[in-house]
Protein backbone atom coordinates (compact mmCIF):
# COMPACT_ATOMS: atom_id res chain seq x y z
CA UNK A 1 0.00 0.00 0.00
CA UNK A 2 1.39 3.66 -0.98
CA UNK A 3 1.13 5.36 2.07
CA UNK A 4 0.66 9.44 2.24
CA UNK A 5 3.02 11.23 2.43
CA UNK A 6 4.23 12.06 6.11
CA UNK A 7 3.12 14.52 8.42
CA UNK A 8 4.62 18.14 7.27
CA UNK A 9 5.55 17.42 3.90
CA UNK A 10 4.72 19.40 0.85
CA UNK A 11 3.53 17.68 -2.13
CA UNK A 12 4.37 19.17 -5.13
CA UNK A 13 5.52 16.26 -7.38
CA UNK A 14 2.74 14.39 -9.16
CA UNK A 15 0.47 17.82 -10.49
CA UNK A 16 -2.37 16.87 -8.27
CA UNK A 17 -4.12 20.09 -6.76
CA UNK A 18 -3.66 19.90 -3.08
CA UNK A 19 -7.08 20.79 -2.35
CA UNK A 20 -9.38 18.56 -1.02
CA UNK A 21 -13.02 17.74 -2.53
CA UNK A 22 -15.78 19.26 -1.60
CA UNK A 23 -18.03 17.62 0.77
CA UNK A 24 -20.86 16.73 -1.87
CA UNK A 25 -18.21 15.06 -3.26
CA UNK A 26 -17.18 13.01 -0.77
CA UNK A 27 -20.28 12.22 0.41
CA UNK A 28 -21.81 10.61 -2.43
CA UNK A 29 -18.10 8.45 -2.60
CA UNK A 30 -18.96 7.57 1.10
CA UNK A 31 -22.80 6.72 0.72
CA UNK A 32 -21.94 4.75 -2.18
CA UNK A 33 -19.72 2.31 -0.25
CA UNK A 34 -22.69 2.64 2.47
CA UNK A 35 -25.23 0.64 0.22
CA UNK A 36 -26.53 -2.85 1.40
CA UNK A 37 -25.01 -4.47 -2.18
CA UNK A 38 -21.97 -3.83 -3.43
CA UNK A 39 -23.46 -4.22 -7.15
CA UNK A 40 -21.68 -3.85 -10.36
CA UNK A 41 -22.26 -0.04 -11.62
CA UNK A 42 -22.40 -0.53 -15.41
CA UNK A 43 -25.96 1.70 -15.11
CA UNK A 44 -23.73 4.46 -13.40
CA UNK A 45 -21.35 4.29 -15.51
CA UNK A 46 -23.62 5.13 -18.72
CA UNK A 47 -24.76 7.91 -15.87
CA UNK A 48 -21.57 9.36 -15.75
CA UNK A 49 -20.35 8.75 -19.61
CA UNK A 50 -23.74 11.00 -20.24
CA UNK A 51 -22.54 13.66 -17.56
CA UNK A 52 -19.37 13.88 -18.85
CA UNK A 53 -20.26 14.32 -22.38
CA UNK A 54 -22.43 16.92 -21.37
CA UNK A 55 -19.49 18.81 -19.57
CA UNK A 56 -17.51 18.00 -22.85
CA UNK A 57 -20.02 19.29 -25.68
CA UNK A 58 -20.01 15.73 -27.37
CA UNK A 59 -22.69 13.10 -27.87
CA UNK A 60 -22.21 10.43 -24.76
CA UNK A 61 -21.38 7.34 -27.45
CA UNK A 62 -18.31 9.34 -27.77
CA UNK A 63 -16.98 8.95 -24.12
CA UNK A 64 -15.45 6.12 -22.43
CA UNK A 65 -14.20 6.02 -18.91
CA UNK A 66 -10.87 4.43 -17.45
CA UNK A 67 -9.60 3.92 -13.85
CA UNK A 68 -6.54 6.43 -14.78
CA UNK A 69 -5.01 7.44 -18.38
CA UNK A 70 -2.87 4.81 -18.49
CA UNK A 71 -5.67 1.98 -18.89
CA UNK A 72 -6.94 3.54 -21.95
CA UNK A 73 -2.79 3.83 -22.87
CA UNK A 74 -2.85 0.05 -22.75
CA UNK A 75 -5.59 0.04 -26.06
CA UNK A 76 -3.13 2.10 -27.93
CA UNK A 77 0.06 0.48 -26.90
CA UNK A 78 -1.13 -3.24 -27.42
CA UNK A 79 -1.80 -2.11 -30.91
CA UNK A 80 1.30 -0.43 -32.16
CA UNK A 81 4.98 -0.96 -32.77
CA UNK A 82 5.57 2.34 -33.52
CA UNK A 83 4.32 5.96 -31.95
CA UNK A 84 5.25 8.99 -32.34
CA UNK A 85 5.76 11.34 -29.83
CA UNK A 86 7.58 14.87 -28.90
CA UNK A 87 10.37 14.69 -26.10
CA UNK A 88 10.08 15.61 -23.66
CA UNK A 89 6.11 13.99 -22.96
CA UNK A 90 4.52 12.20 -20.46
CA UNK A 91 6.84 10.10 -18.65
CA UNK A 92 3.90 7.71 -17.94
CA UNK A 93 3.26 7.09 -21.38
CA UNK A 94 6.96 6.70 -22.68
CA UNK A 95 7.53 4.30 -19.43
CA UNK A 96 4.52 2.13 -20.53
CA UNK A 97 5.49 2.09 -24.53
CA UNK A 98 9.03 0.98 -23.21
CA UNK A 99 7.37 -1.38 -21.32
CA UNK A 100 5.51 -2.89 -24.35
CA UNK A 101 8.66 -2.99 -26.48
CA UNK A 102 6.97 -0.22 -28.74
CA UNK A 103 9.11 1.79 -30.58
CA UNK A 104 9.26 5.95 -29.89
CA UNK A 105 9.67 8.51 -32.77
CA UNK A 106 10.58 11.46 -30.71
CA UNK A 107 10.22 15.23 -32.16
CA UNK A 108 12.65 17.26 -30.04
CA UNK A 109 10.71 20.67 -28.69
CA UNK A 110 13.26 23.20 -29.57
CA UNK A 111 14.56 26.34 -28.34
CA UNK A 112 13.87 28.04 -24.92
CA UNK A 113 10.24 27.93 -25.31
CA UNK A 114 10.04 24.32 -25.85
CA UNK A 115 8.46 25.19 -29.25
CA UNK A 116 6.92 22.14 -32.04
CA UNK A 117 8.40 22.19 -34.95
CA UNK A 118 4.97 20.62 -36.66
CA UNK A 119 6.55 19.42 -40.24
CA UNK A 120 8.90 17.90 -38.34
CA UNK A 121 6.24 15.96 -36.15
CA UNK A 122 4.40 15.24 -39.08
CA UNK A 123 7.17 13.37 -40.89
CA UNK A 124 7.33 11.32 -37.57
CA UNK A 125 3.80 10.97 -37.33
CA UNK A 126 3.82 9.12 -41.28
CA UNK A 127 6.12 6.82 -40.01
CA UNK A 128 4.73 5.31 -37.16
CA UNK A 129 1.28 3.14 -36.63
CA UNK A 130 -0.13 5.70 -33.97
CA UNK A 131 0.54 9.36 -32.60
CA UNK A 132 0.64 10.63 -28.96
CA UNK A 133 0.56 14.49 -27.93
CA UNK A 134 0.01 16.24 -24.53
CA UNK A 135 -1.16 18.82 -24.79
CA UNK A 136 -0.31 21.27 -23.03
CA UNK A 137 2.93 19.17 -22.61
CA UNK A 138 3.90 17.60 -19.43
CA UNK A 139 7.03 18.49 -18.02
CA UNK A 140 7.19 22.01 -19.71
CA UNK A 141 4.03 23.47 -19.40
CA UNK A 142 3.53 24.68 -23.03
CA UNK A 143 0.35 24.31 -25.21
CA UNK A 144 2.12 22.63 -28.41
CA UNK A 145 -0.48 22.69 -31.11
CA UNK A 146 -3.48 24.51 -31.77
CA UNK A 147 -6.78 22.90 -32.98
CA UNK A 148 -6.09 23.52 -36.81
CA UNK A 149 -2.74 21.89 -36.44
CA UNK A 150 -4.20 19.10 -34.64
CA UNK A 151 -6.01 18.58 -37.84
CA UNK A 152 -2.75 18.80 -39.87
CA UNK A 153 -1.96 15.37 -37.89
CA UNK A 154 -5.20 13.61 -38.02
CA UNK A 155 -5.23 14.13 -41.88
CA UNK A 156 -2.52 11.26 -41.83
CA UNK A 157 -5.40 8.74 -40.69
CA UNK A 158 -3.59 7.36 -37.92
CA UNK A 159 -5.10 6.46 -34.24
CA UNK A 160 -4.26 9.87 -32.49
CA UNK A 161 -4.36 10.16 -28.83
CA UNK A 162 -4.45 14.30 -27.93
CA UNK A 163 -3.62 14.21 -23.74
CA UNK A 164 -6.06 17.02 -22.48
CA UNK A 165 -5.15 15.91 -18.91
CA UNK A 166 -4.52 19.93 -18.27
CA UNK A 167 -7.46 21.10 -20.37
CA UNK A 168 -9.38 22.82 -17.59
CA UNK A 169 -6.46 25.02 -17.32
CA UNK A 170 -5.33 25.37 -20.87
CA UNK A 171 -8.94 26.24 -21.96
CA UNK A 172 -8.32 24.54 -25.35
CA UNK A 173 -9.54 21.52 -26.92
CA UNK A 174 -9.78 19.37 -29.97
CA UNK A 175 -12.73 16.94 -27.79
CA UNK A 176 -15.47 18.52 -30.47
CA UNK A 177 -13.05 17.21 -33.40
CA UNK A 178 -14.06 13.11 -32.28
CA UNK A 179 -17.07 14.04 -34.32
CA UNK A 180 -15.66 14.20 -37.83
CA UNK A 181 -12.82 12.17 -36.90
CA UNK A 182 -12.83 8.33 -36.52
CA UNK A 183 -9.20 8.14 -35.33
CA UNK A 184 -9.16 10.94 -32.43
CA UNK A 185 -9.01 10.01 -28.89
CA UNK A 186 -8.68 12.79 -26.54
CA UNK A 187 -7.48 12.09 -22.67
CA UNK A 188 -8.43 14.18 -20.06
CA UNK A 189 -9.05 13.51 -16.41
CA UNK A 190 -11.01 14.20 -12.92
CA UNK A 191 -7.85 14.28 -11.25
CA UNK A 192 -6.75 17.76 -11.66
CA UNK A 193 -9.46 20.09 -11.63
CA UNK A 194 -12.01 18.19 -10.50
CA UNK A 195 -9.51 17.36 -7.54
CA UNK A 196 -10.12 13.92 -7.79
CA UNK A 197 -7.05 11.95 -8.13
CA UNK A 198 -7.21 9.37 -5.64
CA UNK A 199 -10.10 8.27 -7.52
CA UNK A 200 -9.25 7.29 -10.78
CA UNK A 201 -11.43 8.40 -13.19
CA UNK A 202 -10.01 9.44 -16.71
CA UNK A 203 -12.42 9.95 -19.35
CA UNK A 204 -11.50 9.79 -22.69
CA UNK A 205 -13.38 11.16 -25.94
CA UNK A 206 -12.97 8.87 -28.89
CA UNK A 207 -13.82 9.19 -33.02
CA UNK A 208 -16.17 6.64 -34.40
CA UNK A 209 -12.69 4.45 -35.34
CA UNK A 210 -12.14 3.00 -31.53
CA UNK A 211 -14.02 -0.02 -31.39
CA UNK A 212 -13.58 -0.21 -27.81
CA UNK A 213 -16.12 -3.49 -26.46
CA UNK A 214 -19.06 -2.07 -24.37
CA UNK A 215 -19.22 -5.18 -21.92
CA UNK A 216 -15.45 -4.75 -21.13
CA UNK A 217 -15.35 -1.41 -20.57
CA UNK A 218 -18.46 -0.39 -18.58
CA UNK A 219 -16.89 -2.57 -15.36
CA UNK A 220 -13.39 -0.73 -14.85
CA UNK A 221 -14.43 1.89 -12.84
CA UNK A 222 -15.29 1.71 -9.27
CA UNK A 223 -19.05 1.88 -7.90
CA UNK A 224 -17.11 4.96 -5.55
CA UNK A 225 -14.95 6.72 -7.96
CA UNK A 226 -18.12 6.96 -10.20
CA UNK A 227 -20.40 7.91 -7.38
CA UNK A 228 -17.78 10.67 -6.74
CA UNK A 229 -17.31 11.80 -10.63
CA UNK A 230 -21.37 11.92 -10.74
CA UNK A 231 -21.65 13.95 -7.78
CA UNK A 232 -18.62 16.47 -9.16
CA UNK A 233 -20.15 16.49 -12.65
CA UNK A 234 -23.76 17.55 -11.11
CA UNK A 235 -22.03 20.26 -8.74
CA UNK A 236 -19.46 21.67 -10.56
CA UNK A 237 -19.03 24.89 -9.64
CA UNK A 238 -16.10 24.79 -7.47
CA UNK A 239 -13.70 23.70 -10.63
CA UNK A 240 -13.90 27.11 -11.97
CA UNK A 241 -12.75 28.05 -8.62
CA UNK A 242 -9.89 25.70 -8.52
CA UNK A 243 -8.59 27.14 -12.15
CA UNK A 244 -9.15 30.33 -10.75
CA UNK A 245 -6.98 29.45 -7.27
CA UNK A 246 -4.36 27.37 -9.67
CA UNK A 247 -3.74 30.56 -12.29
CA UNK A 248 -2.86 33.01 -9.28
CA UNK A 249 -0.81 30.85 -8.03
CA UNK A 250 0.90 30.07 -10.97
CA UNK A 251 1.50 33.54 -11.69
CA UNK A 252 2.47 34.71 -7.71
CA UNK A 253 5.38 31.83 -8.11
CA UNK A 254 6.47 32.83 -11.50
CA UNK A 255 6.70 36.51 -9.91
CA UNK A 256 8.33 35.20 -6.33
CA UNK A 257 10.58 32.64 -8.34
CA UNK A 258 11.69 35.22 -11.19
CA UNK A 259 12.86 37.75 -7.93
CA UNK A 260 15.16 34.82 -6.47
CA UNK A 261 17.04 34.52 -9.55
CA UNK A 262 15.06 31.42 -10.89
CA UNK A 263 14.00 31.04 -14.29
CA UNK A 264 10.02 29.95 -14.47
CA UNK A 265 8.24 28.96 -17.66
CA UNK A 266 4.90 30.29 -18.41
CA UNK A 267 2.26 27.45 -18.34
CA UNK A 268 -0.94 26.65 -19.55
CA UNK A 269 -1.14 23.47 -16.94
CA UNK A 270 -0.80 23.77 -12.99
CA UNK A 271 2.48 23.15 -13.04
CA UNK A 272 5.66 25.00 -13.62
CA UNK A 273 8.94 24.32 -14.91
CA UNK A 274 11.51 26.02 -13.66
CA UNK A 275 15.38 26.10 -13.95
CA UNK A 276 17.61 26.99 -10.63
CA UNK A 277 20.89 25.80 -9.23
CA UNK A 278 21.82 22.11 -9.58
CA UNK A 279 20.70 19.48 -7.37
CA UNK A 280 17.45 21.94 -6.56
CA UNK A 281 15.05 19.15 -6.13
CA UNK A 282 17.06 17.03 -4.10
CA UNK A 283 17.75 20.28 -1.72
CA UNK A 284 13.45 20.65 -1.48
CA UNK A 285 13.56 17.32 -0.67
CA UNK A 286 15.82 17.43 2.51
CA UNK A 287 13.09 20.27 3.75
CA UNK A 288 9.85 18.43 3.15
CA UNK A 289 9.29 19.73 -0.54
CA UNK A 290 8.57 17.24 -2.82
CA UNK A 291 9.08 18.36 -6.46
CA UNK A 292 9.53 16.44 -10.01
CA UNK A 293 13.04 16.21 -10.58
CA UNK A 294 13.42 16.98 -14.29
CA UNK A 295 17.33 16.80 -14.38
CA UNK A 296 17.35 13.70 -16.47
CA UNK A 297 15.73 15.13 -19.13
CA UNK A 298 15.89 18.35 -19.24
CA UNK A 299 19.64 18.97 -17.52
CA UNK A 300 20.99 20.46 -13.93
CA UNK A 301 18.54 22.32 -12.19
CA UNK A 302 14.89 21.74 -14.22
CA UNK A 303 12.28 20.99 -11.68
CA UNK A 304 8.63 20.40 -12.21
CA UNK A 305 6.59 21.65 -9.39
CA UNK A 306 2.83 21.77 -8.81
CA UNK A 307 1.00 25.00 -8.20
CA UNK A 308 -0.16 24.57 -4.36
CA UNK A 309 -2.67 26.78 -2.56
CA UNK A 310 -1.81 30.59 -1.59
CA UNK A 311 -0.29 29.15 2.09
CA UNK A 312 1.76 26.04 0.33
CA UNK A 313 3.16 28.66 -2.58
CA UNK A 314 3.97 30.94 0.25
CA UNK A 315 5.79 28.34 2.82
CA UNK A 316 7.51 26.94 -0.82
CA UNK A 317 8.83 30.36 -1.60
CA UNK A 318 10.53 31.22 2.15
CA UNK A 319 11.70 27.47 1.68
CA UNK A 320 13.51 28.37 -1.47
CA UNK A 321 14.92 31.43 0.40
CA UNK A 322 15.90 29.28 2.80
CA UNK A 323 17.89 26.77 0.20
CA UNK A 324 19.02 29.54 -2.01
N1 LIG B 1 -1.76 12.76 -18.88
C1 LIG B 1 -0.85 13.68 -18.52
C2 LIG B 1 -0.14 14.49 -19.55
C3 LIG B 1 -0.58 13.87 -17.15
O1 LIG B 1 0.36 14.75 -16.77
C4 LIG B 1 -1.27 13.11 -16.19
C5 LIG B 1 -1.04 13.29 -14.71
N2 LIG B 1 0.20 13.16 -14.22
C6 LIG B 1 -2.18 12.17 -16.63
C7 LIG B 1 -2.42 12.02 -17.99
C8 LIG B 1 -2.80 11.23 -15.64
O2 LIG B 1 -4.14 11.32 -15.54
P1 LIG B 1 -4.94 10.23 -14.69
O3 LIG B 1 -4.77 10.59 -13.25
O4 LIG B 1 -6.31 10.42 -15.19
O5 LIG B 1 -4.38 8.89 -15.00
Amino acid sequence: MSLPPPAGVIKLDQNEVPIPPPQHVVEAAAQALAVANWYQPAALYDEVRALYAEYAGVAPAHVWLFPGADDFFEYILHRARKVAVVSPTYFLFEDQARFHGVELLQTPLRGEEFKLDLAEFLSAAKRADAVYIDNPNNPTGQLLLRPKEVEEVLALGKPTVVDEAYFEFSGVTVAQLAEAWPNLAVVRTMSKAFLLAGMRVSPVIVGAGYRLHYNTVRFRVSLSSLAAARAALYNRGYVGEVVKIVKEGAAYLREELARLGIKAWPTYANFILVKGPPGLAAVLREYGVWVRDEEQRLGPGHVRITVGTPEINAQLVRTLKTVL
